[in-house]
């Protein structure tokens, strides 16, 4: 295998990285990985993003770049959060195709339909709207799934959709506006410990999350792109339904860990709650594990956060923030 890994500076890039640096972990022994960032190829760009791919003549590919972020950054900049997705994507697909290259991309659960039942699963992705606070990136990222399709009919190109959960760890963007909510509370956090301040949480804290560590979603990519039969659709990357917690309680969990004590948090209802849930179903990932993983397991909330806090306060000066 010539893997190679776009947006490998990033939260699941750099954890894919990390799996590779241990060589016990890489697929077989023949197997390189050929990491690309935004600073050597701009993979909006048709001609820059052909010339990695004659550079590297890829087996496989992992795209893990993206253009992404959280509740806040999507309703400041949908054109953006849409057009450059869908611009990355064509020309990973249109490469893809002339390379033959197995090809790992990435979609999330926000991009269900709003109103829809729970849990959901695989097959209800374009059954409705997304909600209106991401609709610009959900369409994206919906088209990456009907591109897929529309390549393995028409080219047989072999790629996978992969529809992770609100994913977290090290090596994220911890911008105080525009990231995610878990990256963006572990450094209001820690500021707020610093000031003596309280930390202010956006919104009621009621919505639910499942919460996935970058480093379980680097193990499962590996897998997939083993042993997944990629006609078999889209598979959604969480732990079970039933592993939701609220914003509150992760905002609870991050003021114990960074330090500054439950008891220094502030509910800001005036900022918005965006989706309150978005329970992800994981039985087809359940099924794929018990016949290529049976020994997998999820790495707890508590364990993962902790880790996660500790890797802000140790990169503080050097993390993107
Ligand atoms: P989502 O899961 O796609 O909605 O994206 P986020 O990771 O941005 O999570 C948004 C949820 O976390 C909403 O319920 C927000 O109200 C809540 N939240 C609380 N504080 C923050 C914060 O500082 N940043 C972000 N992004 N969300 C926050």
């Amino acid at each position: 295998m010539r893997i190679l890994l776009t947006g490998s500076a990033g939260l699941c890039g750099s954890a894919i990285q990390a799996l590779f640096a241990d060589e016990t972990n890489k697929p077989s022994t023949e197997t390189t990985l050929h990491c690309s960032t935004s600073s050597d190829t701009d993979l909006c760009n048709t001609a820059s993003t052909e010339a990695l791919f004659e550079r590297v003549q890829p087996s496989h590919v992992i795209h893990c770049a993206a253009r992404v972020g959280g509740l806040f950054k999507n309703q400041r900049e949908p054109v953006e959060m849409g057009r450059l997705n869908l611009l990355m994507q064509d020309n990973i697909f249109e490469s893809c195709k002339k390379h033959g290259s197995r090809l790992i991309i990435f979609l999330s659960t926000c991009i269900f339909p709003d109103k829809t039942s729970y849990p959901i699963n695989e097959s209800m992705l374009h059954d409705g709207p997304p909600h209106p606070s991401n609709a610009a990136y959900a369409y994206s990222k919906r088209f990456a799934e009907t591109m897929s399709h529309a390549y393995r009919s028409e080219y047989s190109l072999d790629s996978i959709c992969v529809i992770p959960t609100n994913l977290y760890g090290p090596n994220d963007n911890f911008e105080l506006q525009d990231a995610h909510v878990i990256p963006a509370l572990i450094h209001k956090a820690i500021l707020a410990k610093r000031a003596g301040e309280k930390l202010i949480v956006a919104g009621s804290g009621k919505p639910l999350r499942q919460f996935l560590y970058s480093k379980d979603l680097a193990i499962l990519i590996l897998l997939l792109l083993k042993h997944y039969d990629s006609s078999k659709g889209p598979i959604i990357i969480s732990p079970s339904p039933d592993s939701e917690v609220s914003i509150g309680d992760v905002a609870r969990l991050i003021a114990t860990f960074t330090g500054l004590g439950e008891e220094n948090i502030v509910f800001d209802t005036s900022k918005s709650d965006g989706q309150n849930k978005k329970t992800a179903d994981n039985l087809k990932l359940k099924s794929f594990l018990a016949e290529h993983a049976p020994s997998f397991a999820f790495t707890p909330l508590e364990e993962g956060l902790r880790a996660t806090c500790q890797w802000m306060e140790s990169h503080f000066d050097t993390c993107r923030k």
